[in-house]
C-alpha cells in the first residue's frame, strides 16, 4: 500500500496548480489551451492509478481481475493522451505553424487525433496481466509494451523538435523536456531496482508543475494596456493620414495659381524669350513640387493600406508616348543618349491601372536620369501573351552611377537614400523605389534590380495586364489635336464654381483662349441660385471642397432641377488616384484635376463645348 502516497501528494499537488491555473486571466493561445488540457487529462490519469491500486488492495489482483484490466487500459489511454498533447505543446513552442501555415497545423492536427484514437484501440484490444504479490503490484503485458513504445515514439519526437530549434535550446519553455528526459531515466534505474515503485504519476505531476512556471502567459493587464497603446497609435497615424491629404490640397491650390498664371503667360503672344525661359522653369520647378506632394500622399495612403488599384481600358501605345516625354523633359540637357525599344507586339488596348503603371515607369526612369551623368538611359518595354494576358516586361537600364551590392536589399525601403553625402547635390526624398515596389505588388508583379556599382543599374518591372479586343476604343482616337484657331465658342457660356478667388482668377484666365463667356461664383448656393434664376449654361466647372455646401452636394441638388441639362466638370484639387471614378459616380461628367494642364482643359471644351 506504500504506492499509493506518491499518487495521493500527486493528485493534490495537481488540484492546487489547476485551481490556481483556471482562476487566473488567462490569454488565449493555443499554449494555454494545450496545458489546461494537459491538467485534465492529468487529473483523469492519476484518479485511474488511485483507482487501481486501491482496488487491488480491497480485493486482490485475482479477485477483480476484469475490472482491473478495464481501468489498467484506461490508465493506459490517458497517460498516451498526456505524452501526445505534451508533444504538440512542444511542437508548438517550436513552430509557430498557425500564423504561417495555417492548413498544415490543421492537418496535422487530424493526423495526430486519428492516431491517437487508432492508438487507444489498440491499447484495448491488446491483453493486460497485473501482477501482485508480496505487497507488490505492478502491470505487464502487451497492451502496456504498446503505450510504451508510442510513448517512446512521442518523446523522440520532442527531442527531434528540440534538436531542429537547437539555437533555442535555451528558451525557457523547453525546460520540462529535459526535465521529463531527466525523471525518465531516473523512473528506469528505480524501476530496475524495484518494479514496484510506481512513479509514472509523479513525473507527470512534477511536469505539470514546471510547465505551470514556463508556459508563456502574458500578463492580461499588460495586454490590454499595450491594446490601448496601438489604438492611440493607429489613432495618430490616421490623423497624420488626413493631415497629410489636407495638406497636400492646400498645397495644390496655390500651386494651381502659380501653374495656370505661368501656363497663360507663356501663351502669351509678344512675350520675350528671356521670360518665356524663366516661365518653363517656375512650371517645371511647380511640377516637382507636385510630385513631392503627391508622393507623400501616396506613401501615407500605402501606410494606411488604401492605395487601391484602379482598372481601365487603356491604349498602350499613349501611355508609352506620354512616358518618354515626361522622362525627356526630365533629363533637360543632361548629355545622356535616351533610347528606347517598344515590342511591336504590343497589344492596342490593354486592361489595368494605367496611372499607376505610368507611375511606375516615371519613377524608374526618372531615377535612371538622375543617377546618371553621361551615356545612355535605355527604355524597354516587351509583351509576353498567354490566353488573353499580356505580361509587360518593363525594364530601365543605365549607365550610371550603380548601387553597391550591399545597399541593394535596402533599396526598396523609405526614405532611405544611398550615399547622400556624396551625391547631396541630387534630391529626392527616398519615396520613389519604395512606391513603386508598393504599387507592382499590389498588381501582383515583380521587380528586380541589377546592378553594378560605378557602371550602371537595370530595373526590370513585370506585370500582367489583361488584353482588351475593343474595336471600339481602338477606332475613337482620344489624342485631341487641337486647332482653337479653328474653333468657335464664341456662343458658348461657361460658369466656374470655386470659393477660392485665385482658384476662379485662374479658371477664367485659361478659359479666355477659348473665347467663351465666362461665369463665376464662389459658393455652391450661388451656383444654384444661378440656374433657378433662369441662366443657362453649356458647361459648368463645379469645384468640390467648398465650405458650406461642397460640390458634391451642389450637383445632387443641380441635378434635381427638372431642366437641368448641363454637363457638370469636377475642378478640384483632390487629385489623388482613384478619385475620378469616384466623382463620375457621383454623378459628375467629367473631371480635371487641380493644378488645371491646359492639354486636359482642352480636352473637356473641345468634348462639351464643340
Ligand atoms: P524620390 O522619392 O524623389 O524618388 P530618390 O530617387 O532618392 O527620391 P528612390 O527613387 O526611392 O528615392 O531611390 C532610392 C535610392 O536608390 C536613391 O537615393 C539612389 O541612391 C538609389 N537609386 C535608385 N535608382 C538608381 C539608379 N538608377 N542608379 C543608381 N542609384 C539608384
Ligand atoms: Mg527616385
Amino acid at each position: 500500500m506504500n504506492n499509493l502516497y506518491f499518487q495521493i501528494s500527486g493528485l493534490f499537488a495537481l488540484i492546487l496548480i489547476t485551481i490556481v491555473y483556471f482562476s487566473k486571466k488567462r490569454v488565449d493561445t493555443i499554449e494555454t489551451r494545450l496545458y489546461a488540457a494537459m491538467l485534465i487529462v492529468s487529473f483523469f490519469a492519476i484518479f485511474f492509478d488511485i483507482l487501481i491500486i486501491y482496488i487491488t488492495y480491497i480485493y486482490g489482483a485475482d479477485g477483480a481481475m476484469l475490472l482491473l484490466q478495464i481501468l489498467n487500459k484506461f490508465y493506459f489511454c490517458f497517460l498516451l493522451l498526456w505524452v501526445y498533447i505534451f508533444a504538440s505543446y512542444i511542437f508548438n513552442v517550436s513552430f509557430d505553424l498557425k500564423e504561417k501555415n495555417f492548413k498544415l497545423h490543421k492537418f496535422l492536427r487530424y493526423i495526430g487525433i486519428v492516431i491517437y484514437i487508432i492508438s487507444a484501440i489498440i491499447i484495448f484490444v491488446l491483453p493486460v496481466y497485473i501482477y501482485d504479490k508480496d505487497n507488490i503490484m505492478y502491470s505487464y503485458g502487451p497492451s502496456l509494451l504498446f503505450l510504451l513504445i508510442m510513448a517512446s515514439i512521442q518523446i523522440l519526437m520532442i527531442t527531434i523538435f528540440v534538436l531542429i530549434k537547437v539555437k533555442d535550446i535555451k528558451n525557457k519553455k523547453y525546460t520540462p523536456v529535459y526535465i521529463l528526459i531527466i525523471l525518465m531515466v531516473l523512473a528506469l534505474v528505480m524501476n530496475r531496482i524495484d518494479p514496484g515503485v510506481l512513479v509514472t504519476t509523479a513525473i507527470i505531476t512534477y511536469i505539470n508543475l514546471v510547465m505551470f512556471f514556463t508556459i508563456e502567459n502574458p500578463n492580461v493587464k499588460m495586454i490590454n494596456e499595450l491594446n490601448i497603446a496601438k489604438e492611440q497609435a493607429e489613432k495618430a497615424n490616421l490623423a497624420k493620414t488626413d493631415f497629410l491629404s489636407n495638406m497636400s490640397h492646400e498645397i495644390r491650390t496655390p500651386l494651381n495659381a502659380i501653374f495656370g498664371f505661368s501656363q497663360s503667360i507663356e501663351e502669351e503672344e509678344s512675350i520675350p524669350d528671356s521670360i518665356i525661359d524663366d516661365v518653363k522653369h517656375i512650371k517645371m520647378a511647380s511640377n516637382n513640387l507636385l510630385e513631392l506632394v503627391n508622393g507623400i500622399l501616396d506613401i501615407s495612403k500605402i501606410e494606411a493600406n488604401k492605395l487601391e488599384i484602379i482598372n481601365n481600358e487603356y491604349r498602350a501605345h499613349n501611355l508609352l508616348e506620354e512616358v518618354v516625354a515626361l522622362a525627356k523633359g526630365r533629363m533637360g540637357d543632361k548629355p545622356l543618349e535616351f533610347r528606347t525599344n517598344f515590342d511591336k507586339s504590343l497589344p492596342e488596348v490593354l486592361y489595368g491601372d494605367h496611372s499607376r503603371l505610368k507611375q511606375i515607369m516615371v519613377n524608374l526612369l526618372t531615377n535612371a536620369v538622375k543617377y546618371t551623368e553621361k551615356g545612355y538611359v535605355e527604355f524597354k518595354v516587351s509583351c509576353v501573351r498567354k490566353n488573353d494576358v499580356c505580361r509587360l516586361i518593363i525594364s530601365v537600364e543605365d549607365s550610371g552611377i550603380g548601387i553597391p551590392k550591399e545597399k541593394i536589399n535596402r533599396l526598396f525601403t523609405k526614405f532611405d537614400r544611398m550615399d547622400v553625402e556624396k551625391f547631396n547635390s541630387i534630391e529626392g526624398t527616398g519615396l520613389g523605389l519604395a512606391i513603386t515596389k508598393k504599387l507592382v505588388e499590389l498588381m501582383n508583379g515583380n521587380i528586380v534590380v541589377q546592378s553594378e556599382y560605378g557602371t550602371g543599374s537595370t530595373f526590370t518591372v513585370a506585370v500582367d495586364q489583361k488584353m482588351v479586343d475593343n474595336k471600339e476604343y481602338i477606332n475613337l482616337d482620344n489624342t485631341i489635336k487641337l486647332d482653337l484657331k479653328n474653333l468657335n465658342f464664341h456662343d458658348k457660356r461657361v460658369l466656374v464654381v470655386d470659393d477660392n478667388k485665385i482658384n476662379l482668377k485662374v479658371a477664367v484666365r485659361l478659359l479666355t483662349n477659348y473665347g467663351v463667356y465666362i461665369d463665376e461664383v464662389d459658393s455652391g448656393q450661388k451656383c444654384l441660385d444661378k440656374i433657378t434664376n433662369g441662366e443657362k449654361y453649356d458647361l459648368i466647372l463645379l469645384d468640390d471642397m467648398m465650405p458650406k455646401m461642397s460640390g458634391v452636394e451642389t450637383l445632387k441638388k443641380l441635378r434635381k432641377i427638372e431642366e437641368f441639362k448641363t454637363p457638370v466638370v469636377a475642378l478640384t484639387a483632390n487629385a489623388i488616384a482613384g478619385m475620378k471614378e469616384k466623382y463620375l459616380t457621383d454623378g459628375f461628367d467629367d473631371y480635371i484635376p487641380k493644378p488645371i494642364d491646359r492639354k486636359e482643359l482642352n480636352r473637356i471644351v473641345v468634348k462639351y463645348l464643340e
